[in-house]
């Protein structure tokens, strides 16, 4: 693999016994591409179904065009604390640390301690579905899943102060259930990091889903299976964004289209060259388009303009794309995937490895890529 894609990161860890503990493994073009997508890295963990069992660790972000962005793979026994420690660390060697950076998952604790323990600097944020699941186990009332949804998804911390005491009103088992767990995990305003607009981690597991049918492979079969997906996926992306003319993303473009209608309702009060006041049903918002920031932090927290800058860009006559995070920028969109079609022209399919592989063990030479059997609890905590 490595020597097929430049750059591509690949570790195998063995026991004492030479027997097959952990793999990981982050393409060369996952690894550069990682730069210029939003620092958020969302984690999950799926079963393997072939015969050793196992299970299946996979890290994505979000590209320009705010869609999934395949970092790395690992393969373990089961999710816990070692393989964990050793996937972050694995991690860590592939594609660094950034700053700003937020990690999302489920609640499984064996990732949250991995994280803790390699990168202590990055914050750790819990997927808001999760959470919600978890209510509705506990027979929680529909208006008040309705009120920790808004709780969580609110941009301002007054709002959600708001929403939390009247959940505290109407339910206060359940406000003590939420309080467990530190509101800088989970709700958006709370957060020392941006999530933007990641606040589930359904990115990674519609990965997960696209996989599905891989999991039953044997591991070598299923890193094929992966790699052929990865090529087929970017290969469509680049020429899509190619054909786009915008210079944002697509993705962008749409965001900003949706608040275009409302803005031009607001009023504008110049303030300064760069500061205005613009009001909503009412409400004055300072917005600074020099500091890109908004007194109802969507502008700051989102790195896109808010309906209130957007009206504040327009009075100015200047471009409102200027104002969206360099990360969006489609020219770097297109860097990105034509990272991804050098895996497309570099690689070679895995099978051919495999052939190897299969031509060793029908001369009974012993087995070193697959997984030993799980014998682990095969639920997971969440
Ligand atoms: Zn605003």
């Amino acid at each position: 693999m490595t020597s097929k894609n430049p750059g591509t990161y690949t570790n195998i860890k063995i026991d004492d016994n030479n027997r097959f503990l952990y793999m990981f493994y982050a393409y060369g073009s996952s690894i550069a591409g990682w730069n210029h997508c939003r620092p958020v890295i969302a984690v999950d963990a799926t079963f393997l179904k072939s015969k050793y069992r196992g299970v299946l660790m996979i890290s994505v972000s979000k590209d320009a065009n705010n869609q999934i962005f395949p970092l790395a793979f690992g393969i373990a026994e089961s999710e816990n604390n070692n393989s964990y420690e050793w996937y972050f660390s694995q991690l860590r060697n592939a594609i660094g640390s950034r700053e700003n950076l937020i990690f999302l998952s489920d609640r499984h604790q064996a990732i949250a301690n991995g994280i803790v323990k390699v990168y202590p600097e990055s914050h750790h944020g819990i997927c808001i579905y999760h959470l919600e699941q978890n209510l509705k186990r506990r027979k929680v009332k529909s208006e008040v899943i309705k009120l920790f949804q808004s709780a969580a998804r609110v941009y301002r911390r007054k709002e959600f102060d708001i929403y939390m005491s009247d959940i505290a009103n109407v339910d206060k088992k359940t406000y003590d259930y939420l309080m467990e767990e530190p509101s800088e995990r989970w709700a958006r305003s709370c957060s020392p990091r941006r999530r933007y607009d990641m606040l589930t981690t359904n990115i990674v597991e519609s990965m997960n889903s696209v996989l599905l049918e891989a999991r039953e492979l044997p591991i070598l079969r299923m890193m094929d299976f992966i790699q052929v997906k990865l090529q087929d996926w970017f290969y469509e992306r680049r020429n899509k964004a190619e054909g786009i003319f915008y210079d944002v993303s697509c993705w962008v473009e749409e965001e900003l289209k949706k608040r275009i209608d409302l803005a031009f309702t607001l009023n504008v009060f110049p303030v300064d060259s760069w500061r205005s006041r613009v009001e909503e049903e009412g409400i004055i918002f300072l917005v600074d388009l020099n500091k890109r920031t908004c007194d109802c932090f969507q502008f700051q927290l989102d790195e896109l303009p808010c309906i209130h800058a957007i009206a504040a860009i327009k009075k100015r006559n200047i471009k409102k794309s200027d104002f969206c995070s360099h990360c969006k920028r489609m020219i770097k969109l297109l860097h990105i995937f034509d990272f991804m079609l050098s895996l497309l022209h570099q690689m070679q399919n895995l099978s051919m490895y495999l052939d190897v592989g299969y031509n060793r063990r029908k001369r009974g030479v012993s087995r070193t890529t697959e997984a030993t059997p799980n014998n682990s609890s095969n639920s997971r905590n969440k």
